[in-house]
């Protein structure tokens, strides 16, 4: 590499670690999003394109057969529905995490057995974590998918038989670090990372996963941050420490929203499916309405709150519940939306859906900011969200979501809930909500049913 080469790579990394940057700051919020997707974008032609400047390439052939491999499975991966989002982001971590853990095999096999000290701590933290994010994110995918059962699965001591698990591939570690000519250890250690990663999501349940994925996302980060020491790269150093930093903030806020610790969330088995309880609100009445009804109550509304949930995601009801917005803005009644954080399967879902309606973005209220307003409310109109809105996470100590800050829909004056029938949401939990006096159940798909509202409210009826 002549040393115009070498500055042309340097001055390529360094946009693109820029970039990396500017693109996480961006995406913090809806009206940046789209341009910190670009600036990700471009970061990672440049980080590629600049790569393929470095002198250790000799071969261009093998690169152009894994582009081309990459894009066959890229692009499908890229087009599928965005409530599958969240297990197909597990699949990236898990090609990501296979990829730091098959380059860090053959750096150690390229090298052995004389690995610096340095050089070999760094890269059994590369192959450990690495090696069980790769099987920790496929069985978070599959759970997800429902490929693999959702129920968490747990044993006595199952805590300890990890950790010990854990401990011995360290051990192995660091037994490699003082002699690295016994190469016969290191498929061992990444043996135990790869069963490891098994282990570590076997107990935790479907409704935990996106924090789990998250938490891998944060583990490739460190193994490519790894990585970047084991191969002298900077710009791996930096994106894998944003990965690792940014990862690990995601899943600390998804689990402050849910009022979980970490350790609750990794070791609690929460998520099972509940039966309700014997003699419970499951012999209560719940009361319907039609959408003739609820157009009528929500024409005599003055002040309207919208609580999307993962029932529009599924129904891709956003456009009509746009439709909606706009017929009753147009009576002058005043709608505003309630966005839970972790409303939907992945942070930020219900944003990114009614962005994609352009609905404005200063009608889109955080928990926090809608609150106070629901006793104020006419009409809290619910549509496909469940455990963002139900109060037993403030009421009933026994139920598993106690103590998950949710949408005090129940204060306002009339709620009502598009649902397709009483079928509980990803907790698995009965809502008491349904079966309050200012309740009405609206039975029917999302999209359907808020069609049919609209048709109501523009065939006639003035406001007030
Ligand atoms: P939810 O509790 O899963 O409830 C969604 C409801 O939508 C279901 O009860 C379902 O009832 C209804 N539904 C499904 N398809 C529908 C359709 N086509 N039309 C109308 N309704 C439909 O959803 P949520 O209130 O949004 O809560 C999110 C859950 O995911 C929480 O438990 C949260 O902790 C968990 N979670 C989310 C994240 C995140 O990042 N967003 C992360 C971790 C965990 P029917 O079957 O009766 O229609």
């Amino acid at each position: 590499m002549t040393p115009a080469t070498g500055h042309l790579l340097e001055v390529t990394y360094f946009v693109a670690a820029v970039l990396f940057i500017l693109s996480l700051k961006w995406l913090s919020s809806p009206v940046t999003a789209r341009r910190g997707v670009w600036a990700g974008e471009v970061g990672m032609v440049l980080a590629v394109a600049g790569t393929l400047l470095h002198r250790g390439i000799v071969d261009y052939k093998w690169i152009a057969i894994g582009l081309v491999l990459g894009a066959i499975i890229g692009v499908p991966l890229g087009n599928v529905a965005m409530t599958a989002v969240p297990q197909r982001t597990a699949l990236s971590h898990a090609f990501g995490a296979l990829c730091v853990t098959l380059v860090g095999t053959a750096e150690f096999y390229l090298r052995a057995p004389d690995v610096p000290p340095f050089v070999m701590s760094v890269l059994s933290l590369e192959v450990i974590l690495g090696g069980l994010t790769v099987t920790g994110s496929l069985m978070a995918a599959g759970k997800l998918q429902e490929i693999l059962p959702q129920r968490p699965i747990t044993f006595k001591g199952q805590n300890l038989v990890n950790l010990a698990m854990l401990a011995v591939a360290v051990a192995i570690a660091a037994r490699l670090v003082m002699h690295p000519e016994q190469m016969f250890l290191y498929p061992f250690m990444v043996g135990i990372a790869l069963v490891f990663g098994v282990m570590l999501i076997v107990p935790i349940g479907g409704a935990d996963m996106p924090t789990v994925i998250s938490l891998l996302n944060s583990y490739a980060g460190l193994s490519a941050a790894a990585m970047g020491f084991v191969l002298n790269n900077k710009l791996l150093i930096v994106a894998g420490a944003l990965d690792g930093a940014s990862g690990f903030i995601l899943s600390v806020n998804m689990s402050k929203a849910m009022n979980r610790s970490f350790t609750n969330v990794l070791f609690g088995a929460f998520g099972q499916v509940q039966t309700a309880v014997a003699g419970g609100v499951e012999t209560r009445t719940a009361r319907s309405a039609s959408a003739e009804e609820a157009a009528a109550i929500l024409s005599a509304a003055n002040k309207v709150v919208i609580v999307p949930g993962y029932g529009m995601a599924v129904a891709q009801a956003q456009h009509k519940v746009r439709e909606l917005y706009d017929a009753l803005t147009k009576r002058g009644i005043d709608v505003k939306f309630g966005i839970h954080p972790v409303a939907g399967r992945m942070p930020g879902h219900m944003n990114v859906l009614l962005a994609e309606a352009d609905i404005p973005y200063d009608k889109l209220l955080d928990m926090e900011e809608v609150n106070p307003d629901f006793p104020q409310t006419d009409v809290a109109l619910i549509i496909g969200a469940n455990d963002v809105t139900n109060p037993a996470a403030r009421t009933d100590t026994s139920s598993p979501i106690y103590g998950m800050p949710i949408l005090d829909v129940d204060k306002a004056r009339t709620v009502m809930v598009i649902k397709r029938s009483m079928s509980p949401g990803f907790a698995g939990i009965d809502n008491p909500l349904y079966y309050l006096d200012n309740n009405l159940m609206l039975f029917g798909d999302a999209k359907a049913f808020v069609g049919d509202i609209v048709k109501e409210l523009s065939g006639g009826g003035a406001h007030g």
